[in-house]
């Protein structure tokens, strides 16, 4: 199947919260719509992958605000499609499963637009599975049931029948059900279930922070409330909970209960905040710093129109590597105008980025850092040589200093500056009260000091990837508690693991 169709609308699933569950349809279809209608509840960074000119629109329902009338929506779907844009409807978990996915799909049919239903991970299969509780078990429940708790009192209840309910064979598993919960417990009790019976409540199931209950149907409600447990919450009623003691997995995972602050540039910041949810920390993203491109400026359109004059060319981050192929492309070159050069990446995700453009780097140095770039190319010949170092504005000077002592000629181009950006409220609150702050390089830690001001928390450990990004920490009147042998994300995470294995 192919990318997304002008003129169809898509009903995508995004699953349960962790993005890690999405499908690879909803992602490829993410990556190619012209437009995307999404609710609230969908994984952090589901949008990351739009298009730069998809529309992106939100449609959700707000806890206390006037929401957009459910005709409104499917009346904006028709309209988007008909104008022959493709157009994904994303919704959380599947879509139809209480996703009102089904009365979205008759509008299209009785507007005559074609549409695709593409299912997700539902909450009450996904959030019980996070939780070790498995939906169905051979000695415990050959059926399960999902069942509407009615939680939005703006839905017309056809009442639920308690007694079959009651009599049901099997694991009951309750979506929107946490603020009548007191009422349907006594319910199903007074219909008959055994008040014994195991029941669970799984809050922000598969998400950061999710949060297990467990107790009997007798006494969930008083728990739930004990614990302060909210929407969104799936309520599991059935013997199968009772697996949980010997399948609970989530909560023992090394970084489980630990918040961890990942300050990197939007862009990168995804794969350290990804390891790190792995292994089952609550990631707090604080994107402070953003990639501003300069491939407009007038040192960078010199450079790439005499970039064959280049003897050696330096990369010191994917980033730079992404600039340069995209100001290669605007001025009509490719990978072929390095064809001619020594080419030399500052580390691994350098090398991989131009890997990925059809350049294998020629010199790539054990330690990730610019004194360590120049050592490893003691060995180029560089004297009365051109050499292009293309990197960040405010970049370091070590590295050009020290190739222009040894007789080169280099031209230090900026391909981009970063800029800080300013954080969400939540974001803020989250970090206040971290565990730990991990620190990618110096521009993180001027970034994030900055940002937080006196808001830094003060009972954080702070993991550094290197010497330098922890010289700079400590200038800032930061102790660095950690910092990674191996100067790369890898080596950051393994600080940080040992770390919390002495804690
Ligand atoms: N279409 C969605 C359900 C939407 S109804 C699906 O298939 O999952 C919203 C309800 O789903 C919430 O009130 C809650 O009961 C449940 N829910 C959604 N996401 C959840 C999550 N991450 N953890 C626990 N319950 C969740």
């Amino acid at each position: 199947m192919s990318g997304a169709r002008p003129g169809v609308v898509y009903l995508v699933g995004a699953g349960p919260g962790d993005p890690g569950l999405m499908t690879a349809r909803a992602l490829e279809l993410i990556g190619a719509a012209d437009a995307i209608f999404h609710d609230r509840l969908i994984p952090p960074g589901a949008l990351d992958g739009a298009r730069e000119d998809a529309e992106l629109v939100y449609v959700g329902k707000e806890p206390g605000r006037p929401s957009i009338p459910q005709e409104e929506i499917a009346e904006r779907l028709v309209e988007a499609a008909r104008s022959g844009r493709s157009v994904v409807r994303l919704k959380g978990g599947d879509p139809f499963v209480f996703g009102r996915g089904g009365e979205e799909a008759e509008a299209l049919r009785a507007a005559g637009v074609e549409y695709e239903v593409v299912p997700g991970i539902t909450a009450g299969v996904a959030a019980s599975a996070y939780a070790g509780i498995p939906v169905t078990h051979r000695d415990d429940a050959s059926a399960v049931a999902f069942v509407t708790g009615h939680e939005d009192p703006e839905k017309d209840g056809t009442a639920l029948d308690w007694e079959a309910l009651a009599r049901f064979p099997g694991t009951l598993v309750f979506y929107m059900g946490v603020r009548r919960l007191a009422d349907n417990a006594a319910a199903l009790i007074a219909a008959g279930r055994d008040q014994e019976e195991p029941a669970a409540a799984v809050e922000r199931g598969t998400m950061d922070g999710q949060r297990t209950v467990t107790a009997t149907l007798g006494t969930i409600a008083a728990e739930v409330e004990r614990a302060g447990i909210g929407a969104p919450a799936v309520i599991v009623v059935g013997a199968v909970v009772g697996r949980r003691d010997v399948l609970a997995w989530l909560e023992q995972r090394p970084l489980h209960g630990r918040s961890v602050v990942v300050t990197r540039a939007r862009a990168q910041a995804s794969g350290l905040a990804r390891t790190l949810r792995l292994l089952g920390a609550d990631v707090v993203e604080l994107p402070a710093i953003r990639i501003e491109p300069r491939t407009e400026s007038e040192e960078v359109r010199r450079a790439v129109a005499e970039v064959e004059a280049y003897s050696l060319i330096c990369l010191t981050s994917p980033n730079g590597v992404r600039l340069l192929f995209e100001a290669l492309a605007a001025a009509g070159r490719d990978a072929r105008a390095l064809a001619g050069a020594t080419v030399a990446a500052i580390g691994p995700g350098t090398a991989a980025a131009l890997s990925a453009h059809g350049i294998e780097a020629d010199v790539v140095p054990d330690r990730f850092v610019a004194e360590a770039l120049l050592d490893a190319l003691g060995a180029v010949e560089v004297d009365g040589r051109r050499i292009l170092v293309a990197r960040a504005a405010e970049a370091r000077d070590v590295l050009p200093d020290g190739l222009r002592e040894r007789g080169a000629e280099v031209d230090d181009v900026a391909l981009y500056e970063t800029v800080l950006e300013e954080p969400a409220p939540e974001a803020l609150a989250a970090a206040a009260a971290a565990d730990y702050v991990t620190f990618t390089s110096s521009s993180t830690v001027r970034n994030l000091t900055e940002v937080l001001g006196g808001r830094f928390p003060n009972g954080a450990r702070v993991i550094s990837i290197g010497p330098v990004t922890s010289e700079t920490a400590r200038e800032a009147g930061l102790s660095v508690d950690a910092e990674a042998e191996r100067h790369d994300i890898d080596g950051l995470v393994a600080a940080l693991l040992a770390d919390a294995r002495t804690r």
